[in-house]
């Protein structure tokens, strides 16, 4: 059992000024395994102002400062993966291989290559009569969602600090254990007093004032639609810059060659992996309509590989994250039945033999069509459709039919072929055949939000440009 009931501001592990504290459920049992404090608007206050003052410091640091202090991140963290990890099972259920070695290295990835761009990101350049400067833009709120709480931290915290901002994080009310380590790992690695700050609690108890708060420069924003588009209106008033990292309905377009079969079938042990619940998700795959019975004999046979349970066993995946979320995906895939499409694997109700915990059994629908509400609302759980199309350009026009723009994929044998199609889908991220890269930019078109994260570009969200002229435009020494 977790008790965290201080929150780290300024260097400090300090009281709740709340008495309000929230209790933590394990979503493998159903039982509490933790108790931490919910912050209020005079939490906020505190924590801002705190980042407010050292922002006068941190500001003006120089490169090498700051990459003295991510390298000793970067050793703090790799001693803290254990906890981690241990911590990650338990707030989120994540099998121990999801949550060890994929999502912390996540994290400890997207660490190194802050301090990869960070060695020669060019905070000044001149360009003609002027010499344009990149200046941290000063206090950031940092709002971060559940479903992969470490890689949502690792990708605000590290560029935030690479740019010499302070900032106040408040992570999930459904996984503050991982936020929790992370101060410690940051106060540990002799990131100074106030750079960096911890609060707990919901949106709204600790989210909105943070949102609002006149003292905040930037909101860094991962989680639902709803929530962003709450936060952006909460700034406004501000004139906050705000960035959005929202949800997805990605489509995953398989091309119509001999690798069918395997690309239908790697395509949904992705769809399946963290149980479903990743913004990114390939939730539609697009099948030649003449092979539907091909597509979906190795989709099913994928799904059932998908073994599930308790989370510390040797399993693929583990439940989902709470009761309401459960209870979302069951009415989901009861929408799906009675819309018609074809349930080939899993269903509503618990898999066999898993009576407690929260867990779904690993779903696929086949002869979806894309105006249904399984093609268009974001399940967040282990559950695939299978959507017929009948020639490329009808894949593309699928694909982009939807209110999102977060991901894409697109898996075929013919690379040229797949590189032109992944250049139709509106979508700010296309994996071609499984790519991966954490120097890619990430981030939504449409309601998926705005801003890019990861590598150079989850940079540039933390920076204000400014201008300095009077310099002679063919003398760039004067
Ligand atoms: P959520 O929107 O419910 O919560 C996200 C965070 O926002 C939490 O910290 C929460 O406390 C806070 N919050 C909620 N309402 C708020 C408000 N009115 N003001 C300020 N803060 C508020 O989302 P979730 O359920 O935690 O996460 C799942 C969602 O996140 C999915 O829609 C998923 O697609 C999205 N997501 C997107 C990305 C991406 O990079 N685009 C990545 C991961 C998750």
């Amino acid at each position: 059992m977790r008790e965290y009931l201080k929150f780290y501001i300024g260097g400090e592990w300090v009281d709740a000024l709340g008495p309000h504290t929230m209790d933590i459920v394990n979503p493998a049992t159903e039982e509490v395994c933790g108790r931490v404090a919910v912050g209020s608007a005079a939490d906020v206050d505190r924590a801002v102002a705190a980042a407010r003052k050292a922002f006068a410091g941190w500001s003006v640091t120089g490169r090498e400062e700051r990459l003295e202090v991510l390298r000793s991140i970067l050793d703090e963290y790799q001693k803290r993966g254990g906890d981690l990890a241990a911590a990650l099972t338990e707030e989120m259920g994540a099998p121990a291989s999801l949550a060890g070695g994929f999502q912390v290295g996540l994290g400890a990835g997207h660490l190194a290559k802050a301090i990869e761009v960070l060695e020669d990101f060019a905070f000044e350049e001149r360009r003609g009569a002027t010499l344009v400067v990149k200046e941290p833009i000063g206090v950031c709120g940092l709002i971060t969602p559940w479903n992969w709480p470490m890689n949502q931290i690792a990708v605000k915290v590290f560029p935030a600090l690479a740019t010499g901002c302070t900032m106040v994080l408040k992570p999930s009310e459904r996984s503050p254990f991982t936020g929790q380590i992370m101060a410690e790992i940051l106060g540990a690695a002799g990131v100074p007093a106030g750079v960096f700050n911890l609060v707990q609690g919901d949106g709204p108890s600790a989210g909105v004032p943070l949102s609002a708060h006149p003292g905040v420069d930037m909101i860094s924003f991962t989680g639902s639609t709803r929530a962003g588009i709450e936060i952006a209106r909460n700034a406004a008033s501000g004139v906050k810059r705000v960035t959005q990292e929202l949800g997805g309905k990605s489509p995953n377009i398989v091309l119509d060659d001999e690798d069918l079969a395997a690309n239908v079938a790697a395509g949904v042990a992705t769809m399946m992996g963290n149980s479903g619940q990743t913004c990114s998700a390939p939730s539609r795959t697009l099948v030649p309509a003449a092979r539907m019975g091909e597509a979906v004999a190795a989709a099913r046979e994928a799904a059932e590989r998908v073994t599930v349970g308790d989370p510390n066993g040797d399993v693929v995946i583990g439940p989902v994250v709470s009761a309401s979320q459960f209870e979302k995906i069951q009415a989901l895939i009861q929408k799906g039945v009675d819309e018609g499409a074809t349930l080939v694997a899993g269903g509503t109700g618990r898999p066999d033999g898993l009576e407690k915990g929260y867990y779904v059994k690993p779903t696929v629908f086949a002869n979806v069509t894309n105006d249904m509400t399984i093609a268009r609302e974001e399940i967040f759980g282990p559950v695939a459709t299978i959507i017929g199309y009948d020639d490329v350009d009808h894949a593309v026009e699928i694909a982009n039919d939807t209110e999102y723009g977060l991901a894409g994929y697109v898996a075929g044998a013919d690379l040229d072929q797949a590189r032109a199609v992944a250049r139709r889908i509106r979508a700010g991220w296309v994996a071609v055949n499984d790519g991966f890269d954490f120097g890619s930019p990430f981030g939504g078109y449409k309601k998926s939000g705005n801003g890019r994260e990861w590598g150079e570009f989850g940079f540039h969200d933390y920076l204000e440009i400014k201008g300095i002229l009077g310099y002679a435009p063919d003398d760039a020494a004067s």
